[in-house]
């Protein structure tokens, strides 16, 4: 893969990627960039259906390792909205999430909760409390 031509949509990822010794490969890109496009919360069937066109031989599960390498490298947030498919958010500055319990259809609120009280509140009987953010939820304005 030759960076020299990839946007600097995806500048940051090659960064990380070299600098985490790790291989700069176009699925990594192409993700990344449909992720980014794509705007809000998608699903990694929705990406791996957008990027398909342009890699052939991608297949669902190097989609799903790939949304989750971006999770851990930072660049995305993983969104568990209920029972279906678990989401990924491009944003990941501190935000909190209003889901729809009826379409699933997931929007961006600008709230977040305080993490340390409500970790340290969790640890007890040997659980070991990671994180904490904040689900709303009620029905969207289309399913009222
Ligand atoms: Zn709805
Ligand atoms: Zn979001």
């Amino acid at each position: 893969v030759t960076t020299d031509a990839e946007p600097a949509l995806t500048q940051d990822l090659v960064a990380l990627l070299r600098s985490g010794g790790r291989r700069v490969t176009s699925p990594r890109l192409a993700i990344l960039r449909e992720l980014r496009q794509a705007g809000g919360h998608v699903s990694a069937h929705h990406v791996y259906q957008r990027v398909r066109p342009e890699l052939p031989g991608i297949s669902v599960p190097t989609v799903y390792a790939t949304l989750e390498l971006l999770v851990e490298l930072g660049l995305a947030r993983r969104v568990e909205a209920g029972a279906r498919a678990t989401l990924y958010d491009s944003r990941t500055d501190p935000h909190g999430h209003a889901v729809c319990r009826r379409c699933g259809a997931v929007a961006d609120i600008p709230a977040s909760v305080e993490e340390e009280p409500l970790l340290r509140a969790a640890q007890g009987d040997g659980f070991r409390a990671e994180s904490a953010e904040l689900l709303v939820r009620g029905l969207c304005c289309a399913c009222r």
